[in-house]
């Protein structure tokens, strides 16, 4: 069974390497859509959504710099960032991260799937 959460948070970045207003201090609203496989519990919730949204807001860089975090913070890199840290937490309940989307406005999104 999978389930999907929907997380969101406010960060700046800027992209150095790009010739373009993206090379600029700025911030977006990111949104982050995280799918997770596990087995149904006894309790029929494959996890406890408030646990599992706990756990990954705890992951997630709000009002930080995400300068700060890695040298190039696209949405690529920042999905794969956030899915290396991610994953071996949701590992240890048992729970795979299947998909992370992270979307930097309504219309573009990086995507990464195992
Ligand atoms: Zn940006």
């Amino acid at each position: 069974m999978k389930i999907k959460l929907i997380r969101s948070f406010s960060a700046a970045h800027r992209l150095p390497a790009y010739d373009g207003p993206c090379h600029d201090l700025h911030g977006h609203t990111w949104k982050a859509v995280f799918v997770i496989e596990g087995p149904i519990q006894k309790d029929g919730m494959v996890c406890d959504f408030k646990a599992v949204k706990a756990l990954l807001d705890s992951y997630l860089p709000d009002h930080q710099f995400l300068n700060d975090l890695m040298e190039n913070p696209t949405a690529e890199n920042l999905a794969q960032y956030l899915f290396d840290k991610i994953s071996p937490a949701l590992a240890t309940r048992g729970l795979t991260l299947k998909t992370l989307e992270i979307w930097e406005s309504d219309n573009a999104a990086a995507i990464l799937e195992r």
